[in-house]
């Protein structure tokens, strides 16, 4: 299916007269995504109404898109690389394929610490990794920091997704560059220690095993609990947001990661993909953005619409997410040591 689609837009193009003065087909936009068609289309529609510059897309995972952009080099249609986690967009950016973009807008509306430093990469949307907890057996006054449930207390409570997820890899990185190495590797053999069960395949399957009492305490992006509770409003699980007070690492806010896009070295359409970024990251598109996967906007300037204020206000991390990219493959080999697989 996907071969096919490409297949047809290179047909496309081919097909199209190459003189300067026809409406070449490739003056469109070609974007590799790793976010799912459904969150990312009803923006793209609404760009292409409101500018007359028509996306083209191709979905896969992070990964093979990366391989893919690399394999093609100069030659890629590709302009624009959307995925979830900075540590995949350090990873396309330290494998060259993105190019650096100045835009005054892009700097103004997204945080200095939700994008890269060299403007290769730029955040979407915020994804919030926060602790959650049974309503019935935990009382949040319990709760305080992800490293709080290495505690003995959480002994035979604790579920966590599997150590192979890069929301962990980030997740432990960031947390070895507020703690380091070594407290950290304390904080996650604490948790292994505190497993209830194996880590899980999903976040979802975290919270289904709070739900039905395997264990009390887990970790998650916060929209895979705002989806299941939009299903299933008496679900007995709920969010804290940790790391709110306190001096240093216990108070540095909770755990960021991002959705973002870059521009591929490759690209023939720089100033459109530059005025695609620029949109997304306006006040209208980052709330639909946010709004397709309760997601929270990068840009300050957006207050929380209706069904995420539900969850509060938190403070967040404002550690570069880089850092996550940086320290990932530190992080990986920590949570192996630990036995967190
Ligand atoms: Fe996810």
């Amino acid at each position: 299916m996907r071969s096919l689609l490409v297949f047809g837009l290179v047909l496309l193009l081919a097909g199209c007269g190459e003189g300067p003065a026809s409406q070449k087909a490739d003056e469109g936009l070609v974007v590799y995504t790793a976010r799912k068609e459904h969150l990312i289309k009803p923006l793209f529609d609404r760009f292409t109404a409101q500018t007359g510059i028509p996306i083209r897309y191709v979905t896969d995972a992070a990964g093979p898109l990366l391989a893919r952009l690399q394999a093609e080099g100069e030659r890629s249609r590709a302009d624009l690389l959307i995925t979830v986690d900075a540590g995949n967009l350090w990873q396309a950016a330290e494998a060259g394929v993105l190019q650096p973009i100045e835009s005054e807008v892009l700097t103004s509306n997204i945080p200095a610490a939700l994008r890269d430093a060299e403007n290769r990469w730029f955040g979407l949307s915020i994804r919030a990794r926060t602790i959650i907890y049974s309503t019935e057996r935990v009382n949040p006054l319990e709760l305080s920091t992800y490293a709080a449930l290495a505690d003995d207390k959480w002994s035979g409570r604790l579920c966590l997704r599997t150590a192979k997820k890069v929301y962990n890899q980030s997740l432990v990185a960031t947390m070895i560059a507020a703690r380091g190495q070594e407290e950290a590797e304390q904080v996650v053999s604490g948790w292994v220690n505190n497993l209830a069960a194996p880590p899980f395949s999903n976040d979802n399957k975290v919270v289904e095993a709070i739900a039905a009492g395997q264990c009390d305490v887990g970790i998650v992006n916060t929209y895979y609990l705002a989806r299941m509770v939009a299903d299933e409003p008496d679900l007995p699980v709920t969010m804290f947001w940790p790391n709110q007070l306190g001096e240093g690492a216990d108070g540095r806010g909770v755990h960021l990661n991002i959705s973002g896009v870059g521009i591929t070295r490759a690209s023939q359409h720089v100033a459109e993909a530059k005025q695609l970024i620029e949109w997304l990251s306006g006040a209208n598109a980052q709330l639909q953005l946010a709004l397709l996967n309760q997601e929270y906007p990068v840009n300050p300037s957006v207050s929380l619409p209706e069904p995420l204020k539900r969850w509060g206000e938190f403070k967040g991390d404002d550690i570069p997410i880089a850092e996550a990219g940086r320290l990932q493959g530190e992080a990986i080999r920590l949570m192996d040591r630990a036995g967190y697989r």
